[in-house]
C-alpha cells in the first residue's frame, strides 16, 4: 500500500504569481509533476541498476503500459521479466493523467471514425470497451488501491449553438455501437446540477470511471513485482542495439541482455539512442497537456451546485472542458491549449498558470456559487501523438522487440489491455487481442522537424480559430480573448 501524507492544511494557497505551488521542503521527489504525485506523500524507489544483467524479457518504460506488459508476462510464465524506468514510478504521463477511463481511441473515437470507417471504429470501441471493464476488473481482482470509482461522464452543450454538433456526436457513437450513452435534454440534464440553466443538452455515459492515475501505476508496480518483476527506478536506457542472440541495452549502472524488449516508452520514444532507438524517430511526438486541481470544496459548495452523481463533465467543444471531481473532494481540470512541441528535446513542461485560471473561471461562469473557490495546484505533462491518429502496438524488426505506445490522451485503459496483448504477442499467441486491426501495423513516421512542428502549429491555429468562433457569445466568452493565444 502506498505511503500517503494527506489531511488537514495539505492544500498550499495557490501562489499569485507563479506557477507551480511553492515546493514544500518534505516534498516527494517529483512532486511538482503532477497533484496526484504531491499527494501520494512519499515514495521509496527501488534502487537503480548497479551490474549487468541477464533476462529473459526486457519492459522499457514503468508507465501503465510498461508495467501492465510486464506483469501479464511475469503472471503467463514468459521467463524473467525486467522493468526499468529513467526516473520515478509516475514520472510520465501515467502519474500525470486527468485519470479517465474511457472507451476513447486515440485521438478520439469521432476522428478514427470518420479516417478508418465503420467497420475499424467499431473494433477499436470494442477493444476500448474491454479495455475500460478489463482495468476494473484488475483493479477490484488485486484490490488496487486507487481511488477506483465508476460515475459516468456526461458530454455537455453549455450553448444552444452547440446542440446540433453534440447530437451529431451521438448519432456517430450510436452509429459504431456505444450503447452506453443517452440523450438528455435541457430539463432531464439540469435535474442533475439542482436546475442549472446552462446546461443546454448532454449525452449521457455510463461507461467512464474515475482514478488516481499516481496511485494505480504505484499498484501495477506492487503486483508485478509480486508476480515476480524486478523493477529498478532511475534506470535509464541509454542505448539499445539488436545482438544475435537478442537485445543489448546500456545503462549508466551496467547493460542488460535481453532476448526480447518491449519499449513503452510513450512520448519519450524519440529520445532512444543507439541503432534501435533510431529505428523508432518519428513514430510518435509529444504533444504537450495540462492538469490543474482546485483546493477541496466543502460539503455546502457540493450542495450549492448538485452534480451529485460525481461524474465528469466534457463540454462539447474540441479541447476544452474536461473536469470532474476528485476523490478527494476537489474539482480537476485536463486541457490542451498548445498543441505542438518547439524542441523535442526538452521535455519537462513549463507550467504557467494560465490554463489551470481559464478553467477555474470557465467553471465559475457554469457554477457561479464557485466565486471564492481557488486552484491548488497546475502541472502538464506530454501525451504521445501519432500520424495516423491510432495508438502503436507493433513489433519493430523482428519479434523480438516490441514498440508500444502513441495513445495520445486516451492511454489509460487501454494500456491495462495492451499488457495482455503484448503478453500473448511474445508467447507467440494468436488470440482475438492480437488479431486487433492495430496490431503490427506499420507506424506513419511524422515528418521530420520543424515540418512536424509547424504543421501540428498550423493545425492547432485552425483549431483554436473555430474554438474561438464557438465561445464568443456563449457563457464562456472572452472579451481579451487572450487565453487562447
Ligand atoms: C496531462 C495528461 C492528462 C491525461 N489524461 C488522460 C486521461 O484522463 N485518460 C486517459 O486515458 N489518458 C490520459 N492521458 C494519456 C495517458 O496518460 C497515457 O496515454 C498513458 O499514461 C500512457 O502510459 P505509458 O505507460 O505508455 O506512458 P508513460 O506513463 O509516459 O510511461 C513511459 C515511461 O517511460 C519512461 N522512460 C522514457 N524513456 C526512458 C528510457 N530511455 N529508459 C527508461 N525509461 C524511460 C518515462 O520516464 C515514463 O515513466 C493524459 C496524458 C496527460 C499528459
Amino acid at each position: 500500500m502506498h505511503n500517503q501524507t494527506p489531511g488537514p492544511g495539505h492544500d498550499v494557497p495557490y501562489p499569485a504569481s507563479g506557477t507551480n505551488e511553492r515546493a514544500k521542503p518534505s516534498s516527494p521527489p517529483h512532486a511538482g509533476k503532477s497533484f496526484w504525485i504531491r499527494d501520494y506523500g512519499n515514495y521509496t524507489a527501488n534502487p537503480d541498476l548497479a551490474a549487468d544483467l541477464r533476462c529473459d524479457i526486457l519492459v522499457i518504460g514503468g508507465g501503465i503500459a510498461g508495467l501492465s506488459s510486464a506483469w501479464h508476462c511475469a503472471k503467463d510464465g514468459l521467463g524473467s521479466v525486467v522493468v526499468i524506468e529513467s526516473e520515478i514510478i509516475g514520472f510520465g504521463a501515467s502519474g500525470r493523467a486527468a485519470g479517465w477511463l474511457m472507451p476513447q481511441f486515440g485521438m478520439s473515437q469521432l476522428a478514427i471514425h470518420k479516417k478508418y470507417g465503420v467497420e475499424r471504429s467499431a473494433a477499436a470501441f470494442a477493444y476500448c470497451r474491454r479495455a475500460t471493464a478489463y482495468t476494473r476488473q484488475i483493479i477490484e481482482q488485486n484490490g488496487l488501491d486507487s481511488d477506483y470509482r465508476a460515475p459516468g461522464l456526461m458530454r455537455v452543450a453549455f450553448d444552444d449553438r452547440w446542440i446540433d454538433d453534440l447530437h451529431d456526436l451521438y448519432s456517430a457513437h450510436q452509429k459504431v455501437g456505444v450503447d452506453t450513452i443517452s440523450w438528455l435534454d435541457a430539463r432531464q440534464v439540469q435535474a442533475s446540477y439542482n436546475g442549472n440553466t446552462h446546461f443546454k443538452a448532454a449525452i449521457a455515459d455510463t461507461d467512464l470511471g474515475l482514478l488516481n492515475p499516481c496511485k494505480q501505476v504505484r499498484e501495477l508496480k506492487r503486483i508485478a513485482e509480486a508476480a515476480g518483476v524486478t523493477v529498478y527506478e532511475n534506470t535509464p536506457a541509454t542505448h539499445l542495439e539488436r545482438t544475435p542472440s537478442g537485445v543489448r541495452v546500456s545503462t549508466p549502472g551496467g547493460r542488460i541482455f535481453a532476448s526480447k524488449v518491449v519499449l513503452a516508452t510513450n512520448a519519450f520514444t524519440h529520445q532512444l539512442q543507439g541503432p534501435l532507438g533510431r529505428e523508432l524517430d518519428r513514430y510518435q511526438a509529444p504533444v504537450f497537456a495540462r492538469g490543474a486541481v482546485t483546493e477541496r470544496l466543502s460539503d455546502e459548495q457540493w450542495a450549492s451546485i448538485g452534480w451529485k452523481q460525481g461524474n465528469a463533465i466534457e463540454s462539447s467543444l474540441d479541447l476544452f472542458h474536461y473536469m470532474a471531481p476528485t476523490a478527494d473532494k476537489r474539482i480537476q481540470f485536463y486541457f490542451i491549449y498548445y498543441g505542438g512541441h518547439p524542441t523535442r528535446t526538452e521535455m519537462e513542461p513549463t507550467v504557467d498558470a494560465k490554463g489551470g485560471q481559464v478553467s477555474l473561471a470557465h467553471l465559475k461562469a457554469i457554477f457561479p456559487a464557485l466565486k471564492d473557490v481557488r486552484l491548488a495546484h497546475n502541472w502538464g505533462g506530454h501525451m504521445s501523438g501519432t500520424r495516423d491518429l491510432v495508438p502503436h502496438l507493433t513489433n519493430v524488426g523482428d519479434e523480438r522487440v516490441i514498440y508500444i505506445g502513441g495513445c495520445w490522451g486516451h492511454g489509460l485503459a487501454i494500456s491495462h489491455l495492451h499488457g495482455q496483448t503484448v503478453a500473448d504477442m511474445l508467447a507467440g499467441r494468436r488470440s482475438d487481442l492480437t488479431d486487433f486491426w492495430i496490431v503490427n501495423r506499420k507506424p506513419q513516421r511524422w515528418p521530420a522537424w520543424p515540418l512536424d512542428y509547424l504543421g501540428k502549429q498550423a493545425a492547432w491555429s485552425l483549431m483554436k480559430r473555430k474554438v474561438r468562433k464557438q465561445l464568443r457569445g456563449s457563457i464562456f466568452d472572452d472579451p481579451e480573448g487572450g487565453f487562447l493565444e
